[in-house]
């Protein structure tokens, strides 16, 4: 190539950086070469096929107006994958997470199998989160809050590569402790325990650090072209999910792997709808797919989970053992979640190994007095409050989004609004979006104008107070 040509693919590249971009240009184009240029085409290469199409769809009008500018008469920018430059595949069999430990610390044999099987290099390069290997299906307790989570996460863990995908992605949202983290992972350790598919199971916050932290040291499509190799992507607690530079990449990658055939998974404490700092189309993305919400832990669903942790603590400690009345106390007070489940027996392990003391009704109502708190506020859905408010004022819900303004509708309509402000978490915009996609000035005028009222008028004082009841039984 002459010196000259080599100037003007510089200046090109110049101006492609400026009109996308630092970070665009450094993630799609940085890797882009000059392979030849005629009269009237150029032929640029790129090292992987994604890049190319990637380049093609989105850039590639780009692309052609920054070599005019540099030379008009080119019309056409051939693009192709330079074969011989394709990445190493990444290396095999490194360790992808410390051996699983038992309680007192010493490395747990029985579990070795499982924890090695899946390791994979490529969950461990990418930052994939580590796994407990307690968390698989076969200590996951079934009932009816959590039947159909749990019949669709198995089904997808049981997808073989090439499958068509049934449901994706497959969404799963829950209050915190009711297992959401159980299924995600026991869907990374089943699928991964085949060789033929890779699951890489990630937090929010792994997503977010890991990419930011390859944007940073300029491996960013590294990241992304071994995110490509992942036939299955796990996210947990996507609500964590926070940056714009992070939720463009998330959406790209949410699209390509759909797009490819690959299944995603994700868990949230909230749906879609209400993962307000996500963008209105990505939101959509996730609620196109399979949408299933865990409901909290019925009182046979705890027993049933308190009975499994006893016989996993059993596998370490023969002695341990908690009567029957005990459990059933146990299921009976503690109502939050499994978290405060398995610390129950965690706790009433240490003391009866510390004190070498059998298990007792009044030993275990000591030793969980402070796990028994009042029962946690309900969450509150915007729809479950524009259906009571609905039912009480004899409208009907489509009337409450309607932009109807006669008053058997208006004030309705602003009570309910007041009601998701103050009973939910959700913030004006959000709240107007489900009002029929009013404004937030809207919204905010309905809160005050019932505030007011609240104050002066008790009869509507009174109907506010019970359907705040209503919903919060
Ligand atoms: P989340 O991610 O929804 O906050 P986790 O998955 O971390 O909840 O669950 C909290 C605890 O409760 C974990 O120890 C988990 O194993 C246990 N747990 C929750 N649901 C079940 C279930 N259905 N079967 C067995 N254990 C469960
Ligand atoms: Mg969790």
């Amino acid at each position: 190539m002459t010196n000259i040509e080599q100037d003007r693919w510089s200046r090109v590249k110049g101006r492609l950086r400026s009109s996308v971009g630092e970070d665009v240009y450094s993630s799609w184009f940085a890797r882009m070469d000059l392979e030849s240029v005629q009269p009237e085409s150029v032929h640029l290469s790129v090292p992987t096929r994604f890049l190319k199409s990637w380049i093609q769809t989105h850039y590639s009008d780009r692309v052609l107006s920054c070599w005019q500018a540099e030379m008009p008469q080119v019309h056409r920018v051939d693009l192709t994958v330079r074969t011989a430059m394709r990445c190493a595949a990444p290396a095999k069999d490194a360790p992808a997470h410390a051996e699983p430990r038992r309680d007192d610390g010493r490395p747990a044999p029985e579990l070795r199998a499982t924890a090695i099987a899946p390791v994979s290099a490529t969950h461990e390069a990418l930052g994939g989160s580590p796994l407990d290997p307690r968390l698989t299906f076969g200590s996951f307790v079934i009932g009816r809050s959590n039947t159909l989570a749990h019949a669709a996460a198995r089904q997808v863990a049981e997808g073989r590569r090439g499958d068509p995908v049934m449901f994706n992605p497959l969404y799963i949202h829950s209050g915190v402790g009711l297992g959401k983290t159980h299924l995600l992972q026991a869907v990374t350790w089943a699928g991964n325990s085949g060789t033929e598919r890779k699951v890489l199971y990630l937090t929010a916050e792994k997503f977010m650090y890991g990419f930011v932290a390859a944007l940073k040291s300029q491996t960013a499509l590294a990241f992304k072209e071994a995110l490509r190799g992942i036939d299955v992507l796990v996210i947990d607690d996507l609500q964590f999910l926070q940056g714009k530079t992070t939720q463009a990449e998330f959406c790209h990658t949410l699209n390509a792997l759909i797009d490819a055939g690959r299944q995603v998974v994700i868990a949230a404490d909230r749906p879609p709808s209400d993962l307000e700092s996500l963008d209105e189309r990505v939101r959509s993305r996730l609620a196109g797919g399979l949408v299933v919400e865990m409901a909290s832990l019925g009182e046979d669903l705890r027993l049933g989970i308190l009975k499994s942790r006893v016989t996993a603590a059993r596998a370490h400690h023969a002695s341990f053992d908690v009567p029957l009345p005990v459990l059933e106390y146990l299921a009976r007070t503690i109502t939050h979640n499994g978290r405060d489940l398995e610390g129950a027996i965690n706790r009433l392990l240490a003391h009866s190994k510390l004190n070498a003391q059998p298990v007792t009704l009044e030993m275990a109502e000591r030793e969980i007095r402070d796990l028994v708190r009042p029962q946690e506020p309900k969450r509150i859905k915007i729809e479950d409050i524009q259906r009571v408010v609905a039912r009480q004022y004899n409208v009907s819900r489509s009337d409450l989004l309607s932009s109807r303004r006669t008053a058997n509708v208006v004030r309705p309509r602003q009570v309910a609004m007041y009601l998701a402000k103050t009973l939910t978490l959700r913030s004006l915009p959000e709240i107007g979006r489900r009002f029929g996609g009013r404004d937030h000035t809207t919204v905010l005028h309905a809160v005050r104008k019932i505030e007011g009222l609240v104050a002066k008028d008790t009869a509507l004082s009174d109907e506010v107070e019970l359907l705040k009841r209503q919903l919060q039984e």
